[in-house]
């Protein structure tokens, strides 16, 4: 049994009543020295910071990171650098448009975010269950998003705005394809694959880089709901995935992941057809075949969900020697895009928060603010850099190699010259029948109440894909 212990204040005062009020007279008023009472209700008032504008609904936990095959000739990172390391490591799973109370059970990308706490500092992979995405431009985010989110007059989602958008976007049919096939409404998030989608970089001992893309794949197989099926499913419960994901971890039945990376040289980078950095676009497997690195296990139910899922803040700004960007424009932008979001959402120092922190030394310069709670460095004289005082110094060892670049700058038109079509084909033809049936009526389903010229131009682009994917929407259309 565990020891009784006195409740006290957020100062720490013992408390003698918290059932009754300080009042004069039983009848009332209120005193103003009633500080308890003041206290439980201004912090009631402060319980919710910002949602997050995408990835809202969120389920996570703990787990680890166990190598089980050498990949240190590409990468130095040390969370790599023997078969049998184990790395501990918070993962967030979410959808990406519904907000913090919605259901579960909803057709849409699942976010796959991962935090390494390595010995080298955080590593972030935030990512999601799709290989690519809808745009591969960041200054088509906040309008593609603004399509997900609610009509700013009827504060309803929209069909309309979804397929306008997408039609104007044929660049989004690869993930549109994704997102309307089984995968796009998952049981839940054991059920699915991991992506770090973007193209990243390993650099190795010999300070030589390759370019990389992360896979997880599921070792709990594939499962997803029809749309009949998630309609039942959130009539009777609106947190399947977080019941699923808690439930299972609680009776120790640990989700796994293969996880797996595709390397790419520089110079092959050069010769495909395709630009390797575009996030709308995969690296074709009989390519560049996956090469195990280990396996990811989830064993570990945070004790609070607000301060270890809600507070978790992950950026693909986080990296470690041995791994980094790209010139994905898409990961150029979130670089800079997240961590701005974890500084509005938590403020200046969330890095320090106990979820967020790093399992090694932290040694930087950047001083004061809201909520900075750590201590100043060993040597108080050393808080400007360069100094006298043996404050901590760069490290020439942690350089990067040179990234040749070339061009003049310039907004170059990312649709010239780019094959918006050849891969959702590829994808389209590993569909049955069965599953293109699905597709068809999944679209059609998300078509409804869309004008009919928004229909036509995106039934266009189908048609580009294959005839077999116009002609089996347009049937589905007529059918609903
Ligand atoms: P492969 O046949 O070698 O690989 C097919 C991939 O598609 C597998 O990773 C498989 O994942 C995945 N997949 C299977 N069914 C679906 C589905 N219904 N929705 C989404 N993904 C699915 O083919 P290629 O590498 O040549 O790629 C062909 C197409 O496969 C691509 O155009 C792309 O759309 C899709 N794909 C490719 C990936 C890649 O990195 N190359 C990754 C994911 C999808 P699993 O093994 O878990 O079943």
């Amino acid at each position: 049994m565990t020891e009784l212990r006195t409740m006290t204040t957020s100062a720490g005062n013992p408390i003698g009543d918290n059932q009754n009020s300080l009042s004069a007279g039983e009848r009332g008023p209120l005193l103003m020295q009633d500080y308890q009472l003041i206290e439980k209700l201004a912090h009631q008032n402060r319980e919710r910071i910002p949602e997050r504008v995408v990835h809202a609904k969120g389920w996570g936990a703990f787990g680890s990171l166990t190598i089980t095959n050498d990949i240190s000739k590409y990468t130095k990172a040390r969370l790599f650098s023997e078969v049998g390391k184990r790395t501990e490591l918070l993962a967030r799973f979410s959808t990406v448009a519904g907000e913090l109370g919605a259901a579960d059970a909803e057709r849409d990308v699942r976010g796959f975010a991962l935090k390494f706490y390595t010995e080298e500092g955080n590593w972030d992979l935030v990512g999601n269950n799709t290989p690519v995405f809808f745009v591969r431009d960041p200054i088509k985010f906040p309008d593609f998003i603004h399509t997900q989110k609610r009509h700013p007059k009827t504060n309803m989602r929209s069909n309309t705005a979804a397929w306008d958008f997408w039609s104007l976007s044929p660049e989004s049919l690869h993930q549109v394809t994704i997102l309307m096939s089984d995968r796009g409404l998952p049981t839940d998030v054991r059920h699915i694959n991991g992506y770090g989608s973007h193209t990243y970089s390993f650099i190795n001992a010999e300070n030589k880089r390759v370019w990389v893309k992360f896979h997880f794949k599921t070792r709990q197989g594939h499962k997803h709901w029809t749309n009949a099926q998630a309609a039942a499913i959130v009539g009777q419960t609106r947190e399947s995935t977080q019941e699923d994901l808690f439930g299972s971890i609680e009776r120790g039945d640990f989700p796994q992941w293969r996880m797996c990376v595709q390397v790419m040289t520089e110079a092959q980078a050069e010769q495909v057809t395709y630009n390797p950095f575009d996030l709308t676009k995969v690296w074709p497997h009989g390519d560049f075949p996956l090469i195990e690195v280990g396996i990811l296990e989830l064993n570990r139910n945070p004790e609070s969900y607000f301060s270890e899922v809600e507070q978790a803040a992950f950026s693909p700004s986080n990296i470690v020697p041995g791994i980094s960007f790209s010139p994905d424009k898409m990961l150029q932008a979130r670089v800079f895009s997240y961590a701005d979001a974890h500084r509005y959402r938590i403020g200046t120092h969330y890095e320090a928060l106990p979820v967020n922190a790093a399992r090694c030394p932290v040694n930087h310069y950047h001083k004061d603010g809201a909520m900075r709670f750590t201590p100043n460095m060993p040597n108080s004289d050393a808080y400007y850099e360069p100094n006298s005082f043996n404050g901590p110094k760069e490290d020439p060892q942690f350089a990067e190699p040179e990234l040749p670049l070339s061009g003049s700058a310039d907004r170059y038109n990312h649709r010239i010259d780019n094959d918006d079509y050849s891969q959702p084909r590829a994808l389209f033809q590993l569909f049955d029948a069965a599953q293109k049936e699905r597709l068809f009526g999944n679209i059609a389903a998300a078509m409804q109440g869309v004008p009919a010229f928004i229909v036509e131009r995106q039934l266009a682009h189908f048609n580009k894909v294959h005839l077999d994917y116009g002609e089996g929407v347009r049937a589905a259309l007529n059918n609903v």
